[in-house]
């Protein structure tokens, strides 16, 4: 599953970061468009920290809208699903800014006993 490999390529990047700590918690940003299901990230995340450097860590997701900017009219705004249109001048010459991306937003490390 696609999810499996996006997780361990976090836990090669929480690992390098980490540098021998261990991680406490790690908050990623999931685009609403970026094809992930949180839930099973989250899932496979909790199977693969196992004797990691993020074994104990917890994982946060926070989920980003979908935006898209109208080349038209010039407007951005946040849309529900996949219908790309334009809201105000209904035009399809849209681009998408924001909701493809996954990525690690920020890693917590455990503080020193
Ligand atoms: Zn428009």
């Amino acid at each position: 599953m696609h999810e499996y490999s996006i997780v361990q390529s976090m836990l090669d990047l929480c690992e390098k970061h980490a540098k021998g700590k261990q991680v406490d918690k790690v908050v990623v940003k999931i685009g609403k468009m970026s094809g992930i299901e949180p839930h099973f990230l989250k899932e496979s995340f909790n199977v693969f920290k196992e004797e990691t450097t993020c074994q104990d860590a917890t994982m946060e997701m926070h989920l980003i809208d979908i935006t898209i900017v109208c080349k038209d009219c010039g407007k951005e705004d946040i849309v529900d699903s996949f219908n790309f249109f334009c809201p105000h001048c209904k035009g399809g010459n849209t681009e998408v800014l924001t909701g493809q991306e996954m990525h690690i937003d920020y890693i917590e490390l455990k503080e020193e006993k």
